[in-house]
């Protein structure tokens, strides 16, 4: 007996997966799955979060609909592995409150802090809203930044926290005790393959997004997305060492690092996401979860709106728009790290988690991957 309908279907398609065996050198779930007999709960949230969703295995199968086997192993992954953010989510309460409506919550909590820091500042002086301010502290006119430092830091430290406890309930889950010390190969070996992405290649042909003709895109659009955030983060990073170690205060010129990296990395936050979202509408439901296309959206949706309204701030950044632009930025960035822990953005961690215990029990039981 498993905890949800969906762990018991998903254990049924493992069933008939392992006495098949077909699909094993399409991805690391099926020699995963071929190491076991039986299913926990957890073997199968473990299962579903290896899974990219590339739809090899529903294209290849011969007992996939309208077969009476009714084998879907993507859909059926790809729902496991939504209510698994929802089951690992801290508080969990907060996760069923965003699956129902991320989009709508995302929206609400960013507009808000925007409105506060809009309202707050036209409150106090309309001249410092709607003037032109240039040079360094110009956006501290528009709000001090000990409160800046002081909301921002809440949040992050918050979302940190939610996703530590998150991690915590499915490391524990899939069969590892927690503290235990990862070996470095299995750690390599799983950050190389999440960096890759090596698994959303359908086999080595590409990934089936929509009908049978496999392509790179959906790879693509997350290489961007990804690299695209770590590059805003060092953005982020080297202008809090330039304000505490050097004293040189935001807005910095355009040939600075911190605006190289974060104009880069907003270049692919914004090709990223629109691709991912583009590839989203256009893929075939027969693969996906419908139910919980707004938790997915969402998240895509805030890198978006983040790095548009960034990529706005700096371009209009010495103009009146400037006050406003910034009040939308930073309600935007507020608003994606305190729903972090709650949407999509967790799949990227537990899918390398998940990798992690692949990398480990691939050199249990035969040596290196
Ligand atoms: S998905 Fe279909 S073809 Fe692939 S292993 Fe399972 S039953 Fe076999
Ligand atoms: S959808 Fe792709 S990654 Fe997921 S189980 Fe099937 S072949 Fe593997």
């Amino acid at each position: 007996m498993h905890g949800t309908r969906i762990l018991e279907e998903a254990d049924r398609l493992m069933t008939v997966c392992n006495s098949c065996r077909y699909c094993e050198g399409l991805c690391a779930v099926f020699p995963a799955m071929e190491m076991r007999r039986a299913f926990s709960d957890g073997d199968l949230n473990y299962l579903a979060n290896l899974c990219h969703a590339c739809g090899a295995c529903y294209v290849d199968c011969q007992f996939s609909p309208p077969h009476e086997f009714d084998v879907n192993v993507p859909q059926t992954l790809a729902i496991a592995r939504a209510e698994s953010y929802a089951a690992y989510a801290w508080p969990r309460a907060f996760a069923g409150l965003f699956a129902r409506n991320g989009v709508v919550i995302s929206l609400i909590a960013a507009l808000s802090v925007a409105a506060f820091i809009f309202g707050f500042a036209a409150a106090h002086d309309r001249q410092v809203l709607f003037g032109i301010h240039t040079g360094a502290g110009a956006f501290y006119r528009l709000m001090p930044l000990n409160a800046m430092a002081a909301l921002f830091a809440a949040a992050f430290v918050y979302a940190i926290v939610a996703l530590v406890m998150g991690v915590r309930a499915f490391w524990r889950d899939i069969g590892e005790p927690v503290g235990m010390k990862t070996d470095a190969k299995s750690l390599w070996q799983a950050f190389r393959d999440a960096g890759e992405l090596r698994y959303l290649d359908g086999g080595g042909v590409g990934c089936f997004n929509q009908g049978e003709r496999p392509d790179d895109r959906r790879k693509l659009y997350h290489h961007l997305t990804f690299y695209g955030f770590m590059l805003c983060f060092a953005a982020t990073s080297v202008a809090t060492l330039y304000h505490y170690l050097l004293a040189r205060e935001a807005p910095y010129p355009w040939w600075d690092l911190p605006v190289v990296l974060g104009t880069l990395g907003g270049i692919g936050l914004l090709i990223g996401p629109a691709g991912l979202l583009a590839a989203k509408w256009r893929r075939d439901p027969v693969l996906v979860d419908t139910q919980r296309y707004g938790m997915d959206a969402a998240f895509t949706m805030m890198l978006f709106l983040t790095s548009l309204t960034g990529m706005a701030l700096l371009i209009w950044r010495a103009t009146p728009a400037m006050g406003a632009l910034l009040a939308l930025h930073l309600g935007m960035v507020f608003a994606l790290f305190i729903t972090l822990p709650y949407g999509k953005f967790v799949h990227g961690i537990y899918r390398t988690v998940a990798l992690v215990r692949y990398a480990r029990e691939r050199q249990m039981m035969s040596g290196p991957v």
